[in-house]
Parts: structure tokens; sequence; C-alpha cells
């Protein structure tokens, strides 16, 4: 494994998986360039160390060829941002001259990754109702192609690096199996280098006390992350509808709150692990109820363990959220993952943008604050404050997995 900072690029060219999928509209323009904008420093970085580039990734979901997924809408704005004309492949497979006459200081872009089924290696257009066996033969079929594909990207370049954070989690072609044709040629970018910091400052050796604030619909869907992070710890937070699986387990009445009745053992073995571990345990201690799903819905305030019936928790009180605030004013680093209410009703967002504005509070009196998954990173960004947190992580499912304890194969490709 290579450091991007020391590698020797001078007339190499650099195949640099990137996440590019950027949401696009009707009219195929971008509409959050932040992904782009988040691999400039890598790709800048070759460039200014005399080295080629070709950038791949993948955009949307396609099941073949498709003009609406096509990479070079996006073109113009890579240009923009990086201050130079790009050569487009619009077949990633078919780019060796484009690739072999790349003079230091250019770039090639190559077409949507997965406009092939190699790059996922799932099969593609396998009947419904086909049988076990030609299910088999098919995935094999499709794993015996993505060697020819990998090959031939891998053909294009001396070295790869990978910065697609987004899609470390999974173990696809251009993600993690062509980095073993670069043995000793291969390294992050400065995107995944740097989401992979703040993760270990948090896991690794960080600063206590150490608080995780975990918020969403479902223990069912958290507990992964819940059970691993006990293992760091010193207090956790729980918000958001977990809250209630948690209370009725214990005893408590929910109301028509959200509830998952198969998780009570499971609620109730987190608790004793917890104590087991000397984990503080935080529930959002009361809660704004409604007597129906609704931002308009009548509002009262009651404690999360005796919710009338006819009425759920929608969101944390301000008493609730005074609690929390105390616990995190008193924290040296945190991690926050998940909604503390269901914040895309104007009148239960109170929760989880006030988490948002602690955080900023916290990071500037010193302590170390990450964020991540989509819904919380989407509060941090509404509210402004994603630039007065320490850090804020590109990747959902990618960082999920990551807290999950879960190594992820984009990681362990350049690692091994
Ligand atoms: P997750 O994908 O598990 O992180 O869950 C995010 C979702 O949890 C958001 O759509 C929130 O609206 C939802 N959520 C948060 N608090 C509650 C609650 N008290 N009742 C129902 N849904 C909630």
């Amino acid at each position: 494994m290579q450091n991007i900072n020391n590698y020797d690029f001078s007339g190499k060219r650099a195949i640099v998986r990137v996440d590019f999928n950027v949401p696009l509209n009707e009219a195929l323009e971008i509409t959050d360039d932040t992904r782009i904008r988040a691999a400039i420093p890598t790709l800048k970085k070759v460039l200014s160390s005399g080295g080629s580039l070709i950038i791949m990734s993948h955009l949307g979901r396609p099941k073949g060829p498709s003009e609406k997924l096509s990479l070079k809408h996006i073109v113009k704005r890579v240009e923009e941002l990086l201050g130079t004309t790009l050569k487009f492949a619009d077949d990633c497979q078919n780019a060796d001259d484009l690739a072999a006459n790349l003079k230091p200081g250019e770039v090639l872009l190559l077409e949507n990754l997965r406009f092939y089924a190699e790059e996922e290696g799932k099969p593609r257009g396998v009947a419904e109702d086909a049988t076990e066996e030609e299910k088999k033969a098919a995935k094999a079929a499709v794993k015996e192609s993505q060697k020819l594909f990998v090959e031939k990207l891998a053909s294009y370049a001396d070295c790869y690096i990978n910065d697609a954070f987004g899609t470390a989690h999974r173990a696809h072609a251009s993600t993690a199996l062509i980095a073993k044709y670069f043995p000793n040629d291969k390294m992050f970018g400065y995107l995944m280098e740097g989401e992979i910091k703040a993760i270990d400052q948090v896991l690794g050796h960080p600063e206590r006390p150490l608080t995780a604030i975990l918020g969403g619909a479902k223990v069912s869907s958290k507990i992964g992350i819940i059970e691993h992070l006990l293992d760091f710890v010193d207090n956790m937070i729980i918000g958001g509808g977990m809250v209630y699986t948690f209370k009725k387990a214990q005893g408590g009445t929910i109301g028509d709150s959200l509830v998952e009745e198969d998780q009570f053992d499971l609620a109730l073995r987190i608790v004793e692990k917890a104590e087991q571990k000397g984990v503080k345990l935080y529930f959002t201690s009361e809660v704004y109820a409604t007597n129906a799903f609704d931002n308009d819905a009548e509002k009262i305030i009651c404690p999360s363990n005796a919710i009338p019936d006819g009425w759920q928790g929608m969101d944390a009180s301000p008493a609730a959220i005074e609690q929390f605030r105390e616990v995190l004013l008193n924290s040296k680093t945190i991690l926050w993952n998940g909604p503390v209410g269901v914040f895309e009703m104007p009148n239960f967002a109170n929760g989880t943008n006030s988490i948002a504005k602690i955080l900023a509070e916290v990071t500037q009196k010193g302590a170390f604050t990450l964020v991540g998954g989509g819904d919380s990173v989407a509060a941090v960004t509404k509210m402004g404050f994603a630039d007065k947190v320490s850090y804020v992580s590109t990747g959902g499912g990618a960082m999920l997995e990551y807290l999950e304890g879960i190594e992820l194969p984009g990681i362990k490709a350049i690692r091994e």
C-alpha cells in the first residue's frame, strides 16, 4: 500500500475510482455536486505531480447502457472544477487507445461502469422463473467475465487510487477486485483517507468521554451498530422511533408509537450489555406525541414510557434535548447517526435540528464530532452546520457498515 502524498506520479497513468453518483434532474443537470467536489483534491494531486488520470465511477443503477445515466452529463462540471478539459471514453471496456495516449496532465473519464453487469458481478436478465441451476450458471458466467472486465480496466494504468468511500462497502470490480493488479501501486485518495481517519479518531483512539447518539426508525436496522459501539463508548444516547421498542420492552406504555415487538428480547439484552460494560444509556425521556402521523396533528408532551392510547411519539421534547445536551457538553468525542424524531415534518424536526446545533456548539468548545448517515448529514447541512462539526461522512451505507465493525472490501483491498 502506498501513500498518495509520497507516491511518484510523474509520467504515470493513475486509474482513480471516484463516487460521481450525483443526483440529476429531468433536464439531466446536476442538482448537487458535493460528491464531485469531494474527489477534486485527489484528482488535482495526481495532475500537479506530473501524472495523468483515468477516472471511473458508477452513476445510478442502470440495467445496461442508458442515455439517462451516462457520465457524459457530468463532464462539464468536472472540467470546471478541475480546471482542465476531459477526454471521454463512451465505453469503459474500449478505451485502450485513449488511455495509452494520455500525456501528463491529461484526464480521461470512462463511461458509467455499471453499464456492464461485470462491475457489480451480478447477472442480469435472468428470468424470474429460471431454475436454481440456471441462476447458478448465470452467476458463474458473470464472475468469469468479470475477470476480463477488471483486467481491462487495470491494463489502462500504472497505479490505482480508491477515493470512493460511498461504495467502499461493495466488493465490486472497480472498488475492490482491481486492487490486486497493483500490488505495489495502490493507495487511498484523500477523501477515503479523511473518512478512515475520522472514524479511527472515534473508535481507535478517542479522547473520552466518547458518546454515540443513535436515532432512526428501527432497532432492527441499528442493532449491529448499537452492539458494536457498546464495546467502545462511555455514553450512548438512543433517540427516535427506536426508543419505544425499548420502553415497551421495559414495561412502559407507548400508545400507537412505532414498535418492533419481535425486538423486545434484543432491546433488554442491549440494556443489560450496557450495564455490564459500564456504558451509560440515555433514552429520550420525554416526547411530543400526536394523535395522527401528521405534521399538523394535535400534539402533547408526555414521558416516553407513558404515552396515552391513540397517541404516538414523534420527537424529543425540549426537556429531553436539554438532558442530551448536558451529556454532550461533557463529551470530548461524539458520533451521531440517525434523526431523533420524524424530522421530515417541520413540526417534529426540532429535536434533530437541536442535536445538530449542540454538536456545532461542542465542536467549538474543542470536542471531536463525527456525523454519519444520510438523515443526520442532511440535518446538519440544512441547518448550515456542516462546516461547524469536525467531520461529515460522505458515505451513508459504507459508514454504517464500518460502525458495525465490518471490514469494508474497498478498504481491505488497498490495505492487504
Ligand atoms: P433510519 O433510516 O433507521 O435512520 O430512520 C430514519 C427515519 O426515522 C426517518 O425517516 C425519521 O422520520 C424516522 N423516525 C425518527 N423518529 C421517529 C419516530 N418517533 N416515529 C417514527 N419515525 C421516526
